[in-house]
């Protein structure tokens, strides 16, 4: 299939004649920076639509990233909408809900039956997960160049639109020359992760009125490999002032890989004071010589380095959309404030994002803009008054004692940990659900959107 004869969905085939040809002096419909879940999933729903997609990536599949490589039901979701094949028979590793840990408890929570959301989480490794989400955006016929590093986006002098964006190529492998290249098109997605390369060459900074984390990970060798559960350890100590233990707002998880790792690594908030003088490496250090010597997170067992970066949390960079730019994923702080989970909302904005951005290039002038200006609106509608709800419980588990009280006497109350599973991983029927459903239904349409 060439440029000009796309598939559309499932059934009709744009040819050059049944679709205007792209505008004159482009490179494509859409230029989209990034190849992660965010700029993968955006690529494939575009050029599925019919349109032109060049899909700029830093590196070179496949990659690793640093990540816990869990999905819940929510990131599920989204791969089934996409068409991915999520069946154990295609590979992927099921789990059934997530074990939690504190105060010497342990609960096991199965993820909810719900009508729009399926009932099982999955695992995979990101340098696995992301190839296979990359080629799937190639299948659908975007254009997938590697070795391409976006350093900022390029406006036009007169209206200050974005049209484009320009970094350079690495020719000849690692080690190679960098040749400068900038890409022209009528809309940019800026999907560039955290670092938001594009956004910052715009001055579109974070806000620090939201709140980020930041976090660790490590594989490693171990008997705990194969689990039914994601297990999520809600008690980490800072013990590096001796005689002054503190209770750190965040959590340690363990992940079986089931294929004889496991992924082990904890994130911290940035709402409690020890935020920013923490040593995340040493603590992961402290909290897994503290677990079990069975379970094999010793140094001998470790299988590569300590992995770390930062979670950008309920839309922390905004605003996410500028003329002929939207930010989308990590590169709008994306992730939920409750669970630290990103992949799924980097899917989900990715979606969102495509819809518009189809919608805009069928039109011209204002029309367009209009179209594109709903995206903000439309993020805000999906996650607005959750995440405000997630920023604000963030800033609550910052203060140690609300953290104690929580762990102490929430865990113990199956009841009340199962809404909270509910509320933390965004999984509830807002329409026919039972009343926790309802409760938390109620408690999104009552806050105002961030
Ligand atoms: C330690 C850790 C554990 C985590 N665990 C989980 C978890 O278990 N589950 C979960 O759902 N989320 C988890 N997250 C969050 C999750 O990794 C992110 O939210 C998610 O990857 C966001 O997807 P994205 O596509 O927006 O960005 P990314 O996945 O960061 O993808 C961005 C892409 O853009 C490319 N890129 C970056 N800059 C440029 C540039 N200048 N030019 C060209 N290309 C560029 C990168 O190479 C990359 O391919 C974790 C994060 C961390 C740090």
């Amino acid at each position: 299939m060439n440029r000009f004869t796309r598939r559309f969905d499932k059934g009709v085939t744009l040819t050059s004649s049944t679709r205007s040809p792209r505008q004159a002096g482009s490179d494509a419909d859409v230029i989209v920076v990034g190849a992660g879940p965010a700029g993968s999933t955006a690529a494939t729903y575009l050029a599925r639509a019919g349109l032109d997609v060049l899909l700029l990536e830093k590196s070179t599949f496949p990659r690793p990233k640093v990540c816990g490589d869990g999905l819940t039901p929510r990131g599920v979701k989204q791969l089934n909408d996409l068409g991915v094949d999520t069946r154990q028979e295609a590979g992927w590793l099921h789990n059934k809900g997530l074990r939690v840990l504190a105060g010497g408890v342990s609960l096991d929570l199965e993820w909810p039956e719900l009508a729009n959301f399926p009932n099982y989480g999955v695992v995979r490794p990101r340098r696995d997960f992301d190839e296979l989400l990359v080629r799937h955006a190639e299948q659908a016929g975007a254009r997938l160049q590697e070795d391409t590093t976006i350093t900022g986006a390029v406006t036009d002098d007169r209206t200050g639109r974005v049209t484009g964006v320009s970094g350079h190529v690495r020719e000849g492998g690692k080690g190679g020359v960098k040749r400068p290249v900038t890409f022209c098109a009528p809309l940019t997605l800026a999907c560039d992760g955290v670092s938001a390369r594009v956004a910052l060459s715009l001055g579109i900074q974070k806000r620090d009125d939201r709140p980020i984390g930041v976090a660790v990970r490590r594989y490693y060798t171990s008997p705990r490999t194969n689990d039914d559960y994601l297990e999520s350890h809600l008690e980490l100590w800072d013990r590096s002032q001796p005689g002054d233990p503190k209770l750190l707002p965040g959590y340690g998880w363990i992940f079986g890989m089931g294929d004889g790792t496991s992924n082990v690594g904890l994130g911290i908030l940035s709402t409690s004071r020890a935020f920013g003088s923490t040593d995340y490496r040493a603590l992961l250090r402290s909290w897994l010589d503290s677990t079990p010597q069975e379970w094999g997170f010793r140094e001998c067992n470790a299988d590569g380095g300590v992995g770390g970066a930062a979670l950008p949390m309920g839309f922390n960079r905004t605003p996410h959309y500028r003329p002929g730019l939207l930010l989308v994923g990590d590169a709008g702080g994306m992730v939920n404030p409750f669970n630290g989970e990103g992949i799924a909302y980097a899917m989900e904005s990715a979606a969102i994002a495509a819809r518009c951005a189809i919608q805009s290039l069928a039109r011209s002038g204002n029309a367009a803009e209009q179209a594109l200006r709903a995206y903000p609106v439309a993020m805000k509608q999906a996650l607005g008054s959750y995440f405000r709800i997630g920023n604000t419980f963030s800033k609550a588990i910052g203060h140690p004692t609300v953290m104690r009280i929580a762990t102490r006497h929430g865990l113990p109350r199956k009841t009340l940990m199962a809404f909270l599973l509910k509320l933390l991983a965004n999984l509830y029927d807002p329409r026919d659900g039972e009343l926790s459903d309802r409760l938390i239904t109620a408690m999104t349409r009552l806050t105002p959107s961030v």
